[in-house]
């Protein structure tokens, strides 16, 4: 999503205060007192060792799930479901009813005994921990539940399910062995929140439905089960599984959703359906449904459900989730992208763009969504990997959506300029990629899904208006914030980040995609590009951790880089490189460059002749991760030397550029 769309508040979650940890009172008690002073003259900056992976990483190696060169193991596995869901939305009293089926299965080599299920609703419900400002709803309501066949009841102990917050255990009647699969049986039901819920909501004539259907929660190699409750600032983590969905609401109401429509013969009309057919010959855009459509009704009703009611059928291979929108007020909009080669037929391939927004958005440029839109996939198709799927939506919605992605669907919500729309849909749309595709723990590691989608955001923008520098924007509400002071490492889970604070948004987005510039600058644009789409392509469809990222960097680009993640992943050192006295001894001129930040970085140097002539030089990391603090660079024929300049052209983020320079007089 974009940053700034939650109102953070201490709740009755923020109680739980931090405390010391037990490793740092035991050593304060054991640390005997110093016999001799320590050394005066102490390394100032800190050695980056290297970063240590975690003990579920180390253990997924040793299964052989994982690798050290940053590919998948040989044995990796994910699990994966199946699920059919019929879903009736009555709009008068925003209530959803909601029968799933649902077929889990265990690819792990592990027999579970009882599998865990995401109940995301609840973070509405009463009770619940949060860590931000919520609707209060009652949450989801468990109706019934069935594991093959066996009506399951609600109790602490024994096959049964037990609730906490916005997770469901569900003990299994008989072990699910390896290769085996579950069958489960969910009835539920739940009130859509109102317009000011994260991500979701309700106005009343137009709903965002995200986060509403009992969801098995990630089990993965590394570890395990997530049960990582859902607090309102971490965002998602999901398992992979195939969808066919059935939403059953008032005829005249569209629906823009995850996956394709199945029976547009049954709920569009033959005007309709003729205008999205004349969208997909064109790369115009085609209005769809107009002003004027709407009386007509642009949807004919089917015979299920209560009176008057249309029932959408759509399907959805492989995906995180499905979510879906609806309004009575929409128009449509339709074109096509061409999003390049993705099934190797030797031609581009096209995906439909939606759009659906409310008349009044188009004071808010939402006229032009669908050509932003097209524009966003075909960017993002050229920079990274063609986009996979046959659809992509745009919905303009209640204002709490802010921008929120979803499979092949984004919701947006409030008012914008053009620059702001065309901003908030490449964001969103990036995600199709980061996380959809690469389906990394948004919320235990959301720079993964953010930081990198706010990078290739500002790519997007740059190459959609000319002159417009995003990576500056990016990299100055990075420094702003680190010479403030409040920065936390980015390396943290996003509901630990300070409450009340913008620490979580610039790490995740501002600082991580200042990251991604570095690293293009250390690595060569080509070399990195190249790297980038490997870790991408590596990690389609499956589950990459941080050590999976860091490891593909460092193993591809044939240097260790962990002095670049320990640096700027878990720490907050800032970098700030400065040159200090030049001098001439003999027939050299010496430059005494001073690393006053804590960062080790290699130093660009550029020194000009009073020919004109430029030379440059990089001065490599491994001077400073000795420790030492300052490096002399010299250069023959002082006379001729005319000035000197670290990194010319601004690739690393340095907080003082104003020492960066040196003329001689
Ligand atoms: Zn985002």
């Amino acid at each position: 999503m974009i940053r700034s769309a939650i109102r953070l508040r201490l709740s009755a979650f923020a109680a739980l205060s931090l405390v010391a940890s037990c490793a740092t009172i035991a050593n304060l008690r054991a640390a005997p007192k110093p016999a001799t002073p320590p050394p005066a003259a102490a390394p100032r900056n800190p050695i980056p060792y290297p970063i240590t992976e975690s003990r579920g990483f180390a253990r997924a190696v040793a299964n052989g799930t994982r690798t050290r060169t940053g590919a998948p193991g040989p044995r990796y596995w994910q699990q994966f479901a199946r699920y059919h869901i019929d879903a009736e939305l009555v709009t008068a009293t925003s209530q959803i009813n909601g029968r799933e089926t649902v077929r889990y299965f265990n690819h792990s080599p592990d027999t579970l005994r009882a599998v865990w299920v995401y109940l995301n609703q609840n973070l509405f419900a009463p009770s619940s921990p949060r860590t931000v400002l919520v609707p209060v709803t009652s949450g989801t309501e468990i109706l019934r539940i069935s594991a093959w066949g066996d009506a399951l009841a609600k109790r602490d102990t024994g096959a049964g399910y037990s609730i906490d917050g916005t997770r469901m255990q569900i003990r299994l009647p008989r072990p699910l062995a390896p290769r085996d699969s579950l069958d489960l049986d969910i009835a539920w039901d739940f009130q859509v929140p109102p317009d000011g819920a994260p991500r979701e909501g309700s106005t009343g004539d137009t709903f965002m439905v995200a986060y509403w259907y009992p969801q098995l929660a990630v089990y993965d190699d590394v570890d395990g089960w997530h049960t990582d409750p859902y607090l309102g600032t971490g965002e998602f983590y999901m398992d992979y599984a195939d969808y066919d969905v059935n939403i059953t609401l008032p005829q005249g109401w569209l629906v823009g959703a995850t996956g394709e429509l199945t029976n547009a013969d049954q709920v569009l009309s033959r005007q309709t359906r003729d205008r999205l057919a004349q969208a997909r010959r064109g790369t115009a855009t085609v209005h769809v449904v107009t002003d004027r459509d709407r009386g007509a009704g642009p949807t004919k009703a089917t015979n299920t459900g209560f009176d008057g009611a249309v029932t959408w059928r759509f399907h959805a291979d492989n995906v995180r989730d499905f979510d879906w929108g609806a309004s009575r007020t929409w128009l449509w909009d339709a074109t096509r992208a061409i999003a390049g080669d993705r099934t190797n037929r030797g031609r581009p391939d096209t995906t439909a763009i939606y759009t659906f927004y409310r008349p009044e958005a188009r004071r808010w440029a939402w006229d032009r969504s669908a050509g932003y839109e097209q524009s966003s996939i075909e960017f993002l198709s050229h920079y990274l990997w063609p986009y996979p799927w046959p659809q992509m939506t745009a919905i303009e919605g209640p204002s709490s959506c802010s921008g929120m992605e979803y499979p092949m669907l984004t919701c947006v919500g409030g008012p914008r300029d053009t620059l702001a729309l065309y901003s908030v849909l490449v964001h969103e749309t990036g995600h199709m990629w980061f996380p959809m595709q690469v389906g990394s723990d948004e919320r235990r590691y959301a720079w993964q899904d953010e930081g990198l989608t706010r990078f290739n955001q500002a790519e997007g923008m740059q190459a959609f208006f000319k002159g417009y520098d995003r990576e500056s924007i990016a990299r100055k509400s990075y420094l702003d914030f680190a010479l403030g002071g409040g920065e936390v490492p980015l390396m943290r889970p996003a509901d630990q980040f300070p409450v009340g604070t913008a620490a979580y948004s610039i790490a995740t987005y501002d600082k991580m995609a200042t990251n991604m510039m570095s690293l293009r600058a250390l690595l060569g644009d080509e070399n990195f590009i190249n790297i980038y789409h490997t870790y991408g392509l590596r990690w389609l469809d499956k589950h990459p951790t941080p050590y999976d990222f860091f490891n593909t960097f460092s193993s591809l680009s044939g240097q260790n880089l962990s002095w670049f993640f320990r640096t700027w992943w878990y720490e907050t050192w800032t970098l700030d490189q400065a040159i200090g006295p030049v001098t001439t001894v003999g027939d050299r001129l010496v430059v005494t460059i001073e690393n006053r930040g804590l960062a080790p970085m290699p130093v660009r140097l550029a020194v000009k002749r009073t020919s004109g002539a430029t030379e440059r030089y990089i001065v490599p990391v491994d001077v400073w991760l000795t420790g030492a603090s300052t490096y002399a660079f010299s250069r023959d024929n002082p006379a001729t030397v005319a000035s000197i300049d670290i990194d010319p052209e601004n690739v690393f983020p340095d907080v003082d550029r104003s020492n960066n320079h040196w003329v001689k007089r």
